[in-house]
């Protein structure tokens, strides 16, 4: 017997689903272009097509697979787990479940939640999920005790670009609420840290 999808736990997606709209424009003709085919010949071309506007909205389980020690420690714990490699010692951060210099298989280790910016950039496009934070700023940053670089947000009060620059502190800051994402966490300059943990919804790590 297939499972059941269970309805959405998730407010954001709840939402949507609850104050999506009837499609208002619902059919059109397309008159689709006439392309040349690989010999070069003319293709035959289509008859208009018929298209409609219409939704989807899917709702899925995302499997993080060998990965799942890293997310679930950040939700329950507020630790930032890495992977090192039993041969030749390389901390991965994100995690790797296998070196990607001697294939063998890693082992977790707790990284700690200070970092060193390695290389950053200002963002002023965004997806829906950031759009309300833009400006701001993300950056490959080496975590102590990493070998590697991990992708992260870097979020700043007073984001000029001076507080960003490579070789740069930053600390990472937790929501209080996780869902097991990356986005539990997101980076500040050091001399923030002690003001951003102080937010109601915000807190330090463990
Ligand atoms: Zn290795």
């Amino acid at each position: 017997m297939p499972k059941k999808a269970k309805s959405t736990t998730n407010p954001k997606l709840a939402k949507r689903i609850k104050t999506a709209k009837p499609v208002k424009k619902p059919v059109k003709s397309v008159k689709l272009p006439v392309r040349p085919t690989l010999d070069g010949k003319a293709e035959k071309p289509f008859p208009p097509h018929h298209e409609i506007e219409d939704q989807i909205i899917v709702n899925y389980h995302y499997s993080m697979g060998g990965q799942s020690p890293f997310f679930i420690a950040l939700k329950n714990e507020k630790k930032l787990m890495g992977t090192k490699c039993q041969k030749c010692g390389t901390v991965y951060m994100p995690p790797r479940i296998n070196c990607a210099r001697c294939y063998q298989p890693t082992e977790w280790v707790e990284v700690k939640d200070t970092a060193t910016i390695k290389v950053s950039t200002l963002v002023w496009y965004s997806t829906s999920a950031f759009i309300a934070s833009v400006p701001y700023a993300i950056g490959y940053l080496q975590l102590d005790g990493a070998t590697t670089a991990m992708l992260q947000g870097i979020f700043s009060d007073n984001l000029v670009p001076s507080k960003i620059k490579s070789g740069k502190r930053v600390r990472a800051v937790f929501k209080k609420v996780r869902e097991g994402k990356v986005t539990d966490f997101f980076f500040v300059p050091e001399d923030e840290y002690a003001e951003w943990i102080k937010k109601p919804e915000f807190e330090g790590g463990a």
